[in-house]
């Protein structure tokens, strides 16, 4: 399906309402019948007519059918944050003496998940290095139910090798998970390599102005609708009407926008490059990165995120680094239109600070909308402070 129309078009049936540009924000709990006939058939399958919004809402399946499309897939699910569909999936594809394979360093509320909410519940987690195959499939047993990708990591950008993971989990009947927030469905998609369900955090890219918490899961329709009718329905985690509709407008630029930042993120990273004070940039889609030949292999394009060590002998030149930065923002997140930055030794204690280790030394930056000369300069007037 052409992306302009999935983006501009698709799911949007004006007709219905006075022929308006911009979809409406049906902002309502519950949806009103007219025979006790029509109730007890919608009773029979509330995942094909509106009901009550925890369920289907008519602005969240506008953009339920354009993520979807976007990701080559059936069907999808919206909810009220990244780390919502992540909890759905996962919970949804287990039950009590199971087992799971994850990629080590998942993201932050991933790894708690796995570490302290599952094993209350007689899940348990391996954690592997997803770089090398031979590691997944060591640490497949009898009873590994789901296999747990996160390709790019987004902090060291370790990859996996979707289709050959995929193709080792379908002969074992396991099923594989894969968070995409790096890339986004336009620069890689994992249901199309053959992964069973494929998630994002839409308060990144898709939402795209920093103004929205939301997240994406998607998959076959029969995967989907066994989500809906426990977790989705259960946990009633799905996304409200209005941040739906902030995601649609989002959509609308989103190729836009990842264009200006891919080439936006190749002018900072030369700059960063030539320069006396970084030691290392990390990015997956540089000829050194170690896993250069799979990133161009599964993914469009690189961009927007990436991370750099920097020379410095003592933490407070890391600081001093940062505090300066003029229009940089120093914040979590990313894929908004601001550049922002996370110094990794904000999350160490000042006593631990270990020069010798080039993982204290690492900035984590995500070049935004603004000119590239705008951030280079900010950069620039900062790192000769130091
Ligand atoms: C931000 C993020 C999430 C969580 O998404 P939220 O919308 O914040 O809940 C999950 N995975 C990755 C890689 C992220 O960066």
């Amino acid at each position: 399906m052409d992306i302009s129309y999935i983006i501009n078009e698709l799911g949007e049936e004006r007709e219905n309402y006075f022929n308006a540009v911009a979809p409406p924000i049906i902002q309502s709990s519950n949806f009103v019948f007219d025979t006790v006939d029509d109730m007890r058939n919608a009773f029979a399958d509330e995942y094909s007519t509106y009901i009550y919004s925890r369920g289907l809402n008519p602005t969240v399946d506008i953009l339920r059918k354009k993520l979807a499309a976007l990701d080559g897939a059936e069907d999808c699910l919206v909810f009220n944050s990244g780390a919502a569909a992540i909890f759905a999936a996962v919970l949804s594809n287990v039950k009590s003496g199971d087992h799971i394979v994850s990629v080590d360093n998942p993201y932050s509320w991933t790894h708690k998940m796995f570490n302290n909410i599952l094993p209350r519940f007689g899940v348990t987690t391996t954690f592997i290095d997803g770089r090398n195959i031979e590691n997944f499939e060591r640490a497949i047993l009898p009873n590994t139910a789901v296999i747990y990708l996160e390709s790019p990591n987004s902090w060291d950008y370790a990859l996996q090798d979707l289709e050959a993971v995929a193709e080792l989990a379908q002969a074992e009947n396991i099923i594989t998970i894969c968070d995409n927030s790096y890339c986004s469905a336009l620069y890689q998609q994992p249901i199309k390599m053959g992964i069973d369900i494929s998630l994002q955090t839409a308060t990144k890219y898709i939402g795209g102005h920093s103004d929205t918490v939301a997240g994406v899961l998607t998959g076959t329709r029969a995967m989907i609708k066994k989500i809906f009718k426990s977790e989705y329905m259960t946990i009633g985690s799905g996304i409200q009407p209005f941040n739906a509709w902030l995601l649609i407008r989002g959509l609308r630029t989103l190729p836009l926008r990842l264009e200006k930042i891919s080439r936006t993120t190749v002018e900072v990273i030369r700059f960063l490059k030539g320069h006396f004070k970084i030691e290392k940039v990390i990015f997956p889609f540089q000829t050194d990165f170690d896993q250069y030949q799979l990133a161009k292999k599964q993914m469009k394009d690189g961009f927007g995120l990436f991370s750099f060590i920097i020379r410095a002998d003592d933490i407070g030149k890391i600081e001093i680094f940062c505090n300066s930065l003029l229009h940089i923002k120093m914040a979590v997140s990313w894929g908004g239109h601001e550049s922002l930055i996370i110094p990794r030794c904000s999350s160490i204690k000042k006593e631990d600070y270990d020069a010798g280790n080039p993982g204290h030394r690492m900035i984590r930056l995500y070049c935004g909308l603004e000119e590239p000369d705008y951030i280079i300069n900010d950069l620039e007037q900062a790192l000769i402070k130091i």
